[in-house]
């Protein structure tokens, strides 16, 4: 193994105080040492660094223990700021985060033609505006997109919604706005907001987050860290076949598969053959979940079987990953109690009892805007990043 030099020693000193005082509202130099295990001297260089960054201030002064009152320090949270795309299938939105997770700026555009040079346009829009009126220092890029991801080269492989084929959509970013960009599928952006921001977590937990929208997919994290697979797939469970004869064609070719019975799209569809329905337009999520709302016991009827084959497959990645917290986000969370309640119910009687009971299932905290947390807190999470741009 190669010896750690100087200079990455140093880094990783002060990557470990910065998020201690990330993690705490504030804390005193000593409580940092005590936490870190840095002496107390390393301490004092670092916060004396992060003050000149104008990442950290002194707000005052905390109880004594005994001797000296300490001088608390806080991150100043608003000195970098992060900004966030969530293309989804007919909206995109694209919002300025600050250091904690706090939008500061959000705005949507639907999307109406999907050709690639129309929808990149609108990707374009977005973030020049977002840009014109950004706190500054501006310090990168995040984009949760719908489909097949390679994460490493920032490249969408295949978004059929988008008519994306290998687009290389970091690049492209980069090379205009000279920012960071990292791309990342909007189901492990939805993990990794719940995860940051969403219930409360201990650094080193495990969360399983199924993004039900227009497609569905899965969010693994396990040790703090987005699971990728040996492909960068890992989570694409859109495509397990559920119904395994006579199951409705799929956008990815095949039938029956979990998309084709449980997300939003096969929802509308579904709704809109049923000859029987009373004079409700089904053509929106907002019509069937208001007709939902209202009681209309058909409707009832398809939303809850979505929601079971929806818990049929969770139960297999209970099986698989014996994860005890499994979250919920996307549209088919407008269902509420009830749709999550036959998810569960399902996902108990297709499981073993042990797992099934140790299995916590739950919506998301974070309404729409799971996505682009996540892929925010993905580049606060990246500190080298918070250094490279002076204030
Ligand atoms: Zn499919």
């Amino acid at each position: 193994m190669k010896k750690a030099t100087q200079q990455q020693t140093k880094e990783h000193n002060r990557n470990l105080a910065l998020k201690t005082i990330m993690e705490h509202a504030s804390i005193s130099r000593a409580e940092i040492a005590r936490k870190t295990s840095l002496t107390r001297t390393t301490v004092s260089d670092i916060v004396a660094e992060l003050i000149a960054e104008g990442l950290v201030n002194e707000i005052g002064v905390g109880e004594s223990l005994g001797g000296k009152s300490p001088i608390l320090l806080s991150l100043v949270e608003d000195s970098r700021c992060l900004l966030s795309l969530d293309l989804a299938h007919n909206q995109f939105t694209g919002a300025t985060v600050n250091l904690r997770g706090k939008i500061r700026e959000r705005l949507s555009r639907p999307v109406k033609v999907r050709q690639v040079d129309e929808t990149l346009a609108l990707v374009y829009q977005i973030l020049d505006q977002l840009l014109a009126s950004a706190c500054q220092p501006v310090v990168g890029i995040g984009v949760g997109t719908p489909g097949l991801v390679n994460t490493r080269e920032g490249v969408v492989v295949n978004a059929v919604n988008l008519d994306w084929q290998n687009l290389p959509l970091r690049d492209l970013l980069q090379e205009r706005y000279h920012l960071p960009v990292y791309v990342l599928n909007d189901s492990q952006a939805a993990a990794m907001g719940e995860y940051a921001y969403g219930a409360g977590h201990d650094p080193d937990s495990n969360l399983v987050v199924i993004n039900a929208r227009h497609g569905i997919g899965a969010g693994i994290v396990i040790h703090g860290r987005l699971f990728h697979g040996d492909g960068g797939y890992a989570g694409e469970i859109g495509h397990i076949v559920v119904v395994p004869e006579g199951g409705l064609l799929c956008r990815c070719g095949n039938h029956g598969c979990l998309e084709t019975v449980a997300s939003v799209q096969a929802l509308i569809r579904r709704t809109q053959v049923l000859d029987n329905l009373p004079a409700v337009h089904t053509d929106t999520l907002e019509a069937i979940e208001r007709a939902f709302a209202g009681g209309d016991a058909l409707i009832q009827q398809v939303v809850l079987e979505a929601g079971r084959y929806l818990g049929l497959a969770i139960a297999s990645l209970v099986g698989t990953l014996n994860i005890q917290k499994i979250v919920l986000t996307g549209e088919m969370t407008c269902f509420g109690q009830p749709w999550l309640k036959a998810v569960q119910e399902t996902m108990r009687q297709s499981s073993l009892t042990r797992l099934a009971q140790a299995t916590q299932l739950e919506l998301g905290k974070l309404g729409g805007n799971g996505v682009i947390l996540g892929a925010s807190a993905l580049l606060a999470n990246d500190y080298s990043l918070l250094f490279s741009h002076r204030s």
